[in-house]
């Protein structure tokens, strides 16, 4: 039995967990909040001490952590996956990071003769428990097919991209369209409350049409109820914008909608949403045009 190893028991990694565990697998998880491993116990995981141990006694090691600096603590540190991992073991970053970090993790895992993939997804939390993430990869060819039985438990969309760090500019586009989608309906929802129609009813004709979306489909009802629990927290959404414009100067483009997102994904955060979801995008288009709370 293909033993999987799980560094990051959050909202993506705890379900992700759980969907392995019930498709046969033999699941060995850390995470640094204690509750996270007694639920991944309570499901039939194992709890490992540290990250090391989730590595050293797995065939395949995923991490699924908030950021770069917690993935390179996690897998380039002494004592991480990389140095802890057997020769021959597979290495799949989940996070949604900076292409750099990607790049450098496949390198030094080649040093080791361990394969490394990136390999991000989209499809928020519900998508995690669903199983139907989409998943776009970074790295060779032949250790994409080696994770396919594990990518095919996790998501349904799975796309091999190209080379290490690929998976993570294919996931920065996808943030620029979700990030510049929510902050539209958001003031397509001012704009209609604003001129004493009903939210709800208008959202669901823009649903049915050209407008619609998969925002549209899964929060429209949420938004306009003003439910901001996470979901996808604003925090993770700014640090995600800083990775597309990051991206957008290495690669020598212009992306000004994209500037005016991330400075609206900004604005949210200095104005204390950064735990909400990100559809509280809201709050910051009601707030600018007055008919919020602050
Ligand atoms: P989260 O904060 O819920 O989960 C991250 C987990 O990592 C937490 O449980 C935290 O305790 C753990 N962690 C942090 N540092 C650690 C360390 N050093 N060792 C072990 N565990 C550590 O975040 P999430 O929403 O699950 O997101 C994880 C990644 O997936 C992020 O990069 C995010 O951008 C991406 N993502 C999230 C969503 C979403 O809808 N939540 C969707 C797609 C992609």
């Amino acid at each position: 039995m293909t033993k999987v190893g799980i560094v990051g028991l959050g909202i993506m990694g705890g379900p992700m967990a759980s969907n392995l565990l019930k498709a046969g697998f033999d699941v060995i998880g850390f995470d640094v909040v204690p509750a996270s491993l007694e639920r991944l116990a309570g499901e039939g995981g194992t709890k490992a001490v540290s990250a090391a141990q989730a590595a050293a006694e797995s065939d395949v090691v995923i991490t699924m952590l908030p950021n770069h600096p917690q993935v390179e603590a996690v897998a380039l540190g002494e004592g991480g996956v990389l140095d802890s991992a057997k020769p021959g073991t597979l290495y799949i970053d989940m996070s949604s990071i900076r292409p750099e970090t990607a790049r450098r993790l496949a390198e030094v895992g080649a040093e080791r003769g361990v394969r490394v993939l990136d390999a991000p997804v989209s499809g928020g939390e519900k998508g995690a428990i669903d199983g139907v993430l989409s998943i776009m990869v970074g790295g060779a060819a032949e250790d994409f097919a080696a994770a396919q039985p594990i990518f095919d438990v996790l998501g349904r969309t799975i796309v091999h991209v190209g080379p290490a760090g690929a998976g993570q500019t294919v996931k920065a586009a996808n943030q620029l369209v979700v990030g510049g989608t929510y902050a539209l309906v958001a003031e397509a929802i001012v704009l209609l409350e604003a001129s004493g129609i009903d939210a709800g009813v208008g959202l669901d004709v823009l649903a049915g049409g050209l407008a619609g979306s998969r925002i549209l489909e899964l929060k429209r009802k949420s938004m306009v109820a003003r439910q901001f629990a996470p979901g996808f927290r604003i925090d993770l959404h700014h640090k995600d914008m800083g990775i597309i414009l990051d991206a957008s100067r290495d690669a020598g483009v212009a992306l000004p909608v994209g500037n005016l997102v991330a400075a609206l994904i900004a604005s949210a955060r200095a104005q204390g949403y950064g735990q909400l979801d990100h559809s509280a995008l809201l709050r910051v288009a009601e707030n600018l045009s007055g008919k919020g709370d602050a």
